[in-house]
């Protein structure tokens, strides 16, 4: 068979050999007679999974020691409520500031809104979220109990290039769409999570890195399995957790460690997103969508300069094996999502369809 060159928002492409190996092992997992889905959660082979895991994503986003790692259920959106219980509490203000950048942190301050004091501190919402907005730290009182960013705006193409110092008030970052395909930091934040459905395997979970000091502190009706010091007393088996995914995640960084980690992915992919953000610049059919001072090297965001062409554009494209590059309906216009699996081949025949289709309609 053929795969195809996928630019899924997300679910999104896994790399090839990740697939195959979970294609292998899939019957008879290391030899046991039976599949890792069909064994326990705390059986020796899960536990040898799971350590593998914390160590390879230690290694390769630079963890600090005083960072705990978690796998949570319910994907991203379930952290825009564990985020408020587990933090809001910190002061007795509880309050928390949100700079918006598109409908993930509205859906984020909107769930937080159930348990304090939000407060929209910067929004780019009136360019329809085209760009990270001007925001002082400054303007921050020092009595919130957290700041919240989406550090990749998978909607609209953005990303904050450099993040914002916010002293001793905990930063949180959702960067569900770029944890891994580029260098940070971590000792930024007080606490960042990702689901897992972009750069790190299936949909449904999501890790959080948080600061140690952060823990303990949950709103007392927060739910167990919300609470973020439930997941760190037990390695985040409380109860029975998705072992195929975290599985699958560590396939995923195994590939990436394979690939040269962190620095050389992101240098792949700003060459990615350089090929195809140098086509929209230099034609006159495509118009990028975000701000050039705020695009994102993960989802590229493009509208075309006559809409009535787009569906020829997406049919023309899919026949070539170029899928799903339609852009979210808040958006429209075309989106190529190129996580870190996306080959380079895979944007230059992106590119060469773009060159030839304005050709043959410029
Ligand atoms: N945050 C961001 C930045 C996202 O891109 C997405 C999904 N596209 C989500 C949150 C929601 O993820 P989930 O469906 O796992 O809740």
């Amino acid at each position: 068979m053929t795969r195809i060159y996928n630019f899924s928002a997300g679910p999104a492409m896994l790399p090839t050999p990740v697939m195959e190996k979970a294609q292998a092992e899939f019957l008879d997992y290391n030899n046991i007679g039976a599949g890792l889905i069909e064994i326990s959660h705390r059986s020796k082979e899960f536990d040898e999974i799971i350590n593998r895991t914390d160590a390879l994503l230690t290694e390769l986003a630079g963890i600090p020691s005083n960072y705990k790692i978690l796998y949570v259920h319910g994907g991203a959106q379930m952290q825009f409520s564990s985020v408020p219980l587990n933090l809001i509490n910190r002061h007795p203000s509880n309050k928390a500031s949100y700079i918006e950048t598109g409908v993930w942190t509205v859906k984020a301050r909107q769930e937080a809104a159930r348990y304090g004091n939000i407060i929209t501190a910067a929004s780019s919402e009136d360019t329809n979220f085209d760009r990270i907005p001007d925001f002082d730290v400054a303007s921050l009182e020092a009595d919130n109990s957290y700041a919240f960013i989406t550090s990749n705006n998978t909607l609209y193409g953005t990303r904050w290039q450099s993040f914002p110092d916010t002293g001793d008030i905990p930063l949180v970052a959702d960067m569900t769409s770029e944890f891994l395909s580029r260098e940070i930091d971590i000792n930024q934040f007080g606490i960042i999570f990702a689901g897992l459905q972009k750069n790190l395997g299936p949909a449904g979970l999501a890790i959080v890195i948080v600061r140690e000091d952060l823990l303990g502190q949950a709103l007392p009706v927060t739910p167990s399995l919300l609470d973020y010091q439930v997941y760190a007393d037990n390695h985040s088996l409380a109860n029975t957790n998705n072992t195929f995914a975290i599985y699958m995640m560590s396939l995923v960084l195994d590939w990436l460690k394979e690939e040269g980690g962190v620095a050389k992915m992101e240098a792949r992919n700003n060459a990615k997103a350089k090929l195809i953000y140098d086509t929209i610049d230099s034609s006159d059919l495509y118009i990028g969508t975000a701000h050039p001072a705020h695009r994102s090297i993960m989802n590229v965001t493009f509208s075309l300069a006559n809409n009535d062409l787009l569906g020829d554009f997406l049919a023309g494209a899919l026949d070539r094996g170029l899928y799903a590059l339609k852009g979210h309906r808040a958006v429209g216009g075309a989106r190529a999502s190129i996580y870190n699996a996306m080959p380079l081949e895979g944007c230059q025949a992106l590119v060469d369809f773009m060159l030839e289709f304005e050709k043959s309609n410029g």
